[in-house]
C-alpha cells in the first residue's frame, strides 16, 4: 500500500501540466544531494510534487536552527544596544520550550561554540591593537565575533549550468578569524547547523562535502552577497564537532553539474532510475517511496537481504505489500 503525502493522498507518480509547463522551480543542497542519492526519488518527490509528511527529526531541525537564529538576531541588537557583550546568553534564547528538550547537549555546547568563538575574536583583538588600533579590546573583538548574516539568502538567477536559478541560505555567516578549525584571519565562513549526529567520514564526499561545495560556489557566485569565502563548515552541537569541507573542490563541482543537468531532463519516469540501496530498506525503517518503487531491496530474495534481528525484533523483512 501506497504511503500517504502530506496532503494525505496516496503518492502519486505523475507530473501535473503545470510541473511539465513551468518545470522545477530552482536548485537546492537538498534537490542535489536527493538526485544523487536516487534519480527515481528525485522524480517522485520534486517532478511528481509527492511530498512525505514532516517527522519527529525535521520538527527537531527546525526547532533548534529557530533556537539558534533568534540568539544571534538577539545578539546583534542586545549589542547594538548595550556595546558591549551579553553575561548570560540564556537571555538571548526565545521560545524555551520549542528547544528545552535539547538543551542539553544541543544548545549547550552552541553556547559553549560561541565562547570558543569569543575567546578566538579577542586574540584578532590583541593583534589589531598591537598594529594600532586604539579601541578598547573587547570593543574590537565585537567586530569579529557578531555574525555578518543569519540566515542569509544566496541566488543565482543565471547558474552554471541549467536555467532554473540555483538558491540556499546559510545559516549563518561568520568572521573566519572566529570560527576553530578554520586557519584563515580574513575572509567568511558559511556556517551551516546540523542537528543530527556527526556524519561519518565515509559519507562525507556525497554528504557535507558536497553541501559545502555548492554553498562555496553559490555564494562565490552571487554577485550580492559582499564577502569572500574561505571555508564552508557545519557544526554539530550534539557531538560539539565541526566539519570544514575540503573547498574549493573541482571534482565535486562537476559532480553538482552533472546532478544538476540530470534532474533537469524530460520529466519522464524512464528518464530518473531506481538506485536500489541501504537506504531503500534499513532496520524497520524504509524509503518513503519504497512501495511505489521496483526495489527489492531487503526483502528475501532481493539485494541488501539478511537474517538477523531488525531494530523492530523482526527476523526476517516485511515482505512488501502491493503498490
Ligand atoms: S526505494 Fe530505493 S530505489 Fe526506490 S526510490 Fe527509494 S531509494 Fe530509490
Amino acid at each position: 500500500m501506497s504511503n500517504l503525502t502530506d496532503s494525505g493522498d496516496p503518492i502519486d507518480p505523475t507530473v501535473s501540466d503545470e510541473m511539465r509547463e513551468n518545470g522545477l522551480e530552482h536548485v537546492s543542497k537538498s534537490r542535489i544531494k536527493k538526485y544523487l542519492n536516487c534519480p527515481r526519488k528525485f522524480y517522485l518527490a520534486y517532478w511528481c510534487e509527492n511530498r512525505s509528511p514532516g517527522s519527529f527529526h525535521t520538527t527537531k531541525g527546525s526547532r533548534i536552527h529557530r533556537a539558534y537564529e533568534d540568539f544571534h538576531l538577539n545578539l546583534i541588537e542586545f549589542v547594538e544596544e548595550n556595546g558591549e557583550r551579553p553575561d548570560r546568553f540564556a537571555d538571548l534564547m526565545e521560545n524555551w520550550r520549542d528547544y528545552h528538550q535539547w538543551l542539553t547537549p544541543h544548545v549547550e555546547n552552541f553556547w559553549m561554540f560561541e565562547e570558543d568563538r569569543w575567546d578566538l575574536a579577542m586574540d584578532a583583538a590583541r593583534h589589531d591593537k598591537l598594529d594600532g588600533d586604539d579601541r578598547a579590546t573587547p570593543e574590537i573583538a565585537l567586530d569579529y565575533w557578531l555574525p555578518l548574516g543569519v540566515e542569509v539568502e544566496g541566488r543565482l538567477e543565471e547558474p552554471p549550468t541549467g536555467d532554473i536559478p540555483w538558491m540556499g541560505y546559510a545559516d549563518v555567516v561568520l568572521h573566519a578569524a572566529t570560527v576553530p578549525g578554520v586557519d584563515e584571519d580574513e575572509g567568511v565562513v558559511i556556517l551551516d547547523y546540523k542537528t543530527g549526529k556527526t556524519e561519518d567520514p565515509k559519507y562525507r564526499d556525497e554528504g557535507i562535502y558536497l553541501e559545502g561545495e555548492f554553498y562555496g560556489w553559490l555564494f562565490e557566485e552571487d554577485e550580492s552577497f559582499d564577502h569572500k569565502v574561505v571555508a564552508v563548515a557545519g557544526y554539530y552541537p550534539q557531538n560539539d564537532d565541526l566539519v570544514v569541507s575540503p573547498y574549493p573542490d573541482y571534482e565535486r563541482r562537476n559532480v553538482i553539474l552533472s546532478a544538476v543537468e540530470g534532474m533537469q531532463q524530460a520529466p519522464e519516469i524512464e528518464n530518473f532510475d531506481y538506485e536500489e540501496q541501504p537506504l531503500c530498506h534499513y532496520g524497520d525503517g524504509r524509503c518513503f517511496f519504497y512501495n511505489d518503487c521496483p526495489s527489492t531491496w531487503g526483502l528475501n530474495g532481493g539485494a541488501g537481504y539478511h537474517n538477523d534481528a531488525e531494530k523492530d525484533q523482526s527476523v526476517t523483512p516485511a515482505q512488501k505489500p502491493e503498490a
